[in-house]
């Protein structure tokens, strides 16, 4: 069964999380401090980390961004957080999590993410062949990028939003679809975080190479 790495300070809220993540079958393990859980979660014993933002020691994202910048594997990290600004989660997103969960949350809800998360680490590993659109060539089980041949570095969620624009070329998609296949779930009213992921690939890739369809959503074209 998957191991599942708490780290979080409150005791009640780790404990509760303990108890139903090991009532569905995972095998838990619990930091209260930022030190001590990137500590375990660089030990590579998990197949997801959950991480509270607001830490003693070291904050989440201090330990996310230790995380991502020391392994090679990317455990999947699902994170925490007491806040709702849109920007602490781009950044959360951006620094490589998987996903996020805004306090207080619906044990359900969580677990759907957990789920979600694991699945993505599972067909992540599996083979397919490179993608290609234009001058622009991704390949999916190396989670590599190139234009025209040379290598583009994309964060986590910018590579995946980009492989699913790709997989989709020359179809039309909403802002709500890109949502719900990209970022795993209905992050409803929160459509403008496409906006701001599109335009960081626009940055990295071109501003041509994905178009606005003025009113629907976005499109790459082969
Ligand atoms: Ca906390």
């Amino acid at each position: 069964m998957a191991r599942i790495l708490i780290v979080e300070d409150e005791e009640k809220l780790a404990r509760m999380l303990e108890l139903e993540l090991t009532h569905e079958g995972y095998e838990t393990e619990k930091a209260c401090d930022g030190r001590t859980g990137l500590e375990k979660a660089l030990s590579g014993r998990f197949d997801l980390v959950l991480l509270d933002i607001m830490l003693p020691r070291l904050s989440g994202m201090e330990v996310l961004r230790r995380l991502r910048r020391a392994e090679e594997g990317h455990t999947p990290v699902l994170l925490l957080t007491a806040r709702d600004a849109v920007m602490d989660k781009v950044s959360g997103l951006d620094a490589g999590a998987e996903d996020y969960i805004t306090k207080p949350f619906a044990i359900e809800e969580l677990l759907a993410r957990i789920r979600a998360g694991l699945r993505k680490r599972g067909s992540a590993a599996a083979a397919s062949p490179a993608l290609t659109v234009g001058a622009l060539s991704l390949d999916a089980a190396g989670r590599t990028v190139t234009l025209h041949g040379a290598p583009v570095t994309l964060t986590r969620r910018e590579f995946d939003l980009l492989q699913y624009l790709m997989e989709h070329a020359n179809h039309v998609l909403t802002r709500e679809q890109l949502l719900s296949q990209v970022w795993g779930y209905d992050y409803a009213g929160e459509t403008n975080a496409v906006d701001v992921y599109v335009s960081f690939l626009r940055n990295k890739l071109g501003a041509g190479v994905i178009e606005t369809v003025r009113g629907v959503g976005y499109i790459m074209r082969r």
